[in-house]
């Protein structure tokens, strides 16, 4: 099969008026769907339960952006019979058919790219580039995995060495039923990621959304039946992760889990996927990717404007709520009180409001849960350091909080070990280089990390002892590219299982050896 090469979706260039206006058009759209109301979706059928949820809009909690039917532990039987189903025909189809459903989809997205972004907008309270940008790598994810299944396709090939009379084959095939459980932050694109993956793999899904995040789930669901995926083969399963969530994961028919989302919630899940269930006859696998406490060190020889940008857009860019997010700054002793200064300046233009205004930088947290989370880390922040800027917030109408700095932490203090996700920002001094990295190693966590520096031999130390699944050199440690930085950390971030890498695809597949003497 001839096919054009993988670039990434371009972002959109908010500058121009007529995009300007696509985006407000996409809000349009969206309004004439505001509060509707959604099904689970099983075996291709719309399944309506007694249990629903409102899913609101974090910038305004009286606005109701749908309502979703609830699944209990009857309707996750029900879409486990599906799948399992759906999976004795779908893991015999055509790989290239497979791939041809992703590639379609991504095209249906491209075509309704405003009217998502501005959905994320409404029901995660996305900025607009970040939203943008959100769509752009659902793209970028279908687009790349659709083009990794062909490739894994011509994986016979690579075989070479055979004895006389005997051909070789080695070839990938399907797991079987996964459970696929996304997060909240990147509603479309992780989920589109984790969801495609699965399925281009020849496996099928039981796709559990996001609490807050669900209308866009479903948004999905209807651009995979479009794109001509068979009934069955993802069944959308919102409901509560305590009840079906750890019920699929237990389910002895489960295959497979793909989990994105807390450390907590991540470790139980590994950990009750680890247990052998009564007629389980396989050791699940589980791809995680948890969270992270990720560190910008700015080195003495650095560019200190790129330094504090670098460090204020990973911390605030759709208000740290990326696990990638720069939620530690370590800067050298002779710098430190320089970078402070600009890292402070820059922050104080920052506009935060509610996210349908182009001017807004910042928009609201997920919901009161996390609002709560954040600001009680402003106490814990005034006793450890010294509060640079923010510490206010007000959830009267949304829930909006300031971007928040802590300056002069200790590197074991609270603020700079706990994972917030949330605009809050702690500083840390180092004495030299070697104490900064020591001071980044110094975390439970391994997912991303930057080093500003000019110093060619402190770069070369980063490349070797900063250990993060993800490391950046002179750049923001946020906004991986699909297919140019794999996404993935070490230690308490997860599995690194690298998504938008070239192996991602067979984390989903088992390899088969077959041999025939000839
Ligand atoms: N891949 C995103 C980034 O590089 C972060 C994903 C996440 O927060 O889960 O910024």
């Amino acid at each position: 099969m001839s096919m054009y090469s993988y670039k990434t979706e371009p972002l959109t260039d908010f500058t121009s008026d007529a995009n300007v206006k696509k985006y407000e058009d996409g809000i349009r759209t969206v309004y004439t769907y505001l509060g509707e109301s959604y099904d689970l979706v099983i075996d291709g059928k719309r399944v309506k339960t007694d249990k629903t949820l409102n899913s609101i809009n974090p910038s305004n909690h009286q606005e109701i952006v749908g309502t979703i039917s609830q699944a209990s532990i009857k309707e996750a039987d029900l879409a486990m019979k599906a799948a399992l189903e759906a999976f004795e025909t779908w893991k015999k189809v055509d790989p290239k058919l497979r791939a041809d459903v992703l590639f379609k989809s991504a095209a249906i997205l491209r075509k309704r790219k405003f009217e998502f972004s501005a959905l994320m907008t409404k029901e995660a309270g996305k900025p607009w580039p970040e939203a943008d940008a959100d769509v752009a790598e659902a793209i970028d994810f279908l687009e790349y995995y659709g083009r990794q299944m062909l490739d894994m396709l011509k994986i016979d090939d690579k075989i070479l060495s055979r004895r006389n009379l005997e051909r070789n084959e080695y070839k990938y095939i399907p797991l079987g039923v996964g459970v696929v459980i996304p997060p909240w932050n990147f509603p479309l694109a992780i989920l589109v990621g984790m969801t495609s993956a699965a399925v281009v793999s020849g496996n099928t899904v039981i796709l559990k959304p996001a609490s807050t995040t669900q209308v866009i789930g479903y948004k999905f669901i209807e651009v995979l039946e479009e794109a001509g995926l068979p009934n069955g083969v993802v069944n959308f399963l919102p409901g509560k992760g305590s009840e079906i969530g750890e019920y699929l994961v237990k389910h002895p028919k489960t295959r497979f889990i793909s989990f994105t989302g807390s450390k907590d919630v991540g470790v139980g899940i590994y950990e009750k996927a680890a247990k052998l269930q009564e007629g389980q006859i396989w050791l699940k696998r589980v791809i995680a990717e948890m969270g992270g406490k990720d560190a910008i060190v700015v080195d003495s020889d650095a560019n200190l404007d790129l330094a504090a940008e670098s460090i204020v857009k990973s911390a605030f860019g759709f208000s740290g709520q990326k696990c990638s997010a720069c939620s530690r700054a370590i800067i050298v002793d002779d710098v430190y009180d320089q970078v402070l200064d600009k890292v402070v300046r820059l922050t104080r233009q920052i506009k935060v409001g509610n996210p349908e205004k182009q001017e807004h930088f910042m928009g609201p947290v997920n919901d009161h849960l996390a609002f709560k989370k954040i600001t009680s880390y402003f106490e814990i922040g005034q006793k450890e350091g010294r509060l640079l800027i923010g510490a206010e917030a007000n959830d009267e109408k949304g829930y909006f909080i300031q971007p928040t700095i802590f300056a002069d932490l200790k590197p074991d203090s609270r603020l700079m070990q706990e994972e917030i996700f949330g605009p809050v920002l702690a500083i840390c001094k180092a004495k030299d280089f070697e104490d900064a990295l020591k001071i980044a190693n110094n975390t439970e966590y391994g997912l991303t990390g930057a080093v500003i520096s000019n110093n060619r031999m402190h770069l070369e130390q980063a490349r070797q002892e900063f250990h993060v699944g993800n490391l950046y050199l002179n750049r923001k440690c946020t906004g991986a590219i699909v297919g140019y930085q794999p996404f993935g950390g070490f230690n308490l971030s997860g599995t690194d299982s690298k998504a938008g890498g070239p192996d991602y695809l067979s984390l989903h597949m088992q390899g088969k050896t077959i041999s025939e003497t000839l």
